[in-house]
């Protein structure tokens, strides 16, 4: 079968690999239908190390059930099913708290901890199947394909950022990036009834689809400036919850900026940075907040499905691009290159 593999920055290539099979009893196998390029999968192609590779690539996708361990009770050939980014078992203690990328099942692993799988490729070994996937209720052809996609990652971490941060209908946000996950997270603000929603980003079409998700407000302005523009806009004080989809340093000071005291930065854009302000000057004396992490995308698929299902929402918008796998490297560099939000492969 073909999958794709990083060997190093700027270096995907779609190669044939052997076969995945079902190997043990709670596995299953899944002819992957729909996949996408992460916003994070960006972080390794403009830094990885040739030493550190190859890499099997993708951990968002959405397949056909194509065979089953003896122990797996849930699903069957045939069935269509979402994967999360995160393989769990659903039952441990962490995962009936809500929280299954802390999963404490030996086999739980993020997909970019599985060096033989990945869903950039034409199929998959899910390990802990029954735990891991969910089966979708429509046809594998169906026009709601790209939102559905987006519950194993994009849009489950967008509503983990606003979950996290405890955005309702009470709140003011505002919403650092304007990725695929800055846009979900407010198109997940919005359905959790924040009162403004203030987008910091500075693309036209990102931004106009940012407005169409429920940004109330748009600030293209960086640093000082991008802050006294959100400041102005809340009154000065600044807003209740900061959602920060970006990952840098700069992102987090601009967070610091912008959040009213007393209130909540909740990241999810993955922290390119291990040491960051967070003393007298910075988180304690405004009494902010800390929030965020990996997001248990596995937990809010049964809550998130059905907005997708009635039609009331659509994120799959954020998919501006569709490529087989062939066009899967140049579609890592379009993305590099912002010429493409987000883009889905068909394999
Ligand atoms: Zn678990």
């Amino acid at each position: 079968m073909r999958a794709t593999m990083m060997y190093g920055a700027g270096d995907v290539r779609v190669e044939q690999v052997p076969d995945s099979v079902v190997k043990l009893p709670t596995d299953a196998l899944v002819r992957v239908t729909a996949s996408c390029v992460c916003g994070s999968d960006l972080w390794p192609y403009s830094s990885m190390k040739p030493e550190d590779g190859p890499a099997r690539m993708g951990h968002e996708f959405i397949g056909i059930v194509e065979d089953t361990g003896p122990e797996v009770t849930t699903l069957k050939r045939g069935d269509l099913v979402v994967a999360p980014f995160a393989i769990s078992d659903n039952t441990c203690q962490f995962c009936r708290e809500g929280l299954h990328t802390s999963c404490a099942h030996p086999q739980a692993n993020f997909w970019d901890g599985e060096p033989d799988e990945g869903g950039q490729a034409e199929a998959v070994r899910v390990p802990l199947a029954d735990g891991t996937l969910v089966k979708l209720p429509v046809e594998a052809d169906s026009a709601l394909m790209p939102s559905l996609l987006t519950l194993s990652d994009v849009f489950g971490t967008g509503h983990h950022a606003a979950v996290a941060g405890g955005v309702n209908p009470r709140t003011r946000v505002t919403v650092i990036g304007d990725g695929a996950v800055g846009l979900l997270a407010v198109l997940s603000a919005k359905r959790l009834g924040a009162e403004q929603i203030i987008l910091m980003g500075r693309h036209q079409a990102r931004i106009d689809l940012g407005r169409e998700f429920g940004a109330t407000d748009i600030v293209s302005a960086r640093g000082e400036e991008g802050i006294a523009q959100v400041r102005e806009l809340t009154g000065g004080h600044g807003t209740h919850v900061v959602l920060e989809a970006v990952g840098t340093m700069p992102a987090y000071r601009q967070a610091l900026g912008v959040v009213r005291p007393g209130g909540v930065i909740s990241r999810v854009g993955v922290p390119q940075y291990e040491d960051a302000p967070i003393g007298m000057g910075s988180l304690f004396r405004p009494n902010l907040r800390l929030a965020g992490g990996p997001a248990p995308v596995r937990a809010y698929i049964e809550e998130l499905m059905p907005d997708i299902l009635n039609g009331s929402i659509e994120p799959g918008k954020v998919f501006d691009a569709t490529t087989d796998l062939d066009g899967v490297p140049a579609g890592y560099q379009d993305m590099a290159d912002r010429k493409s939000l987000k883009v889905l492969i068909k394999p």
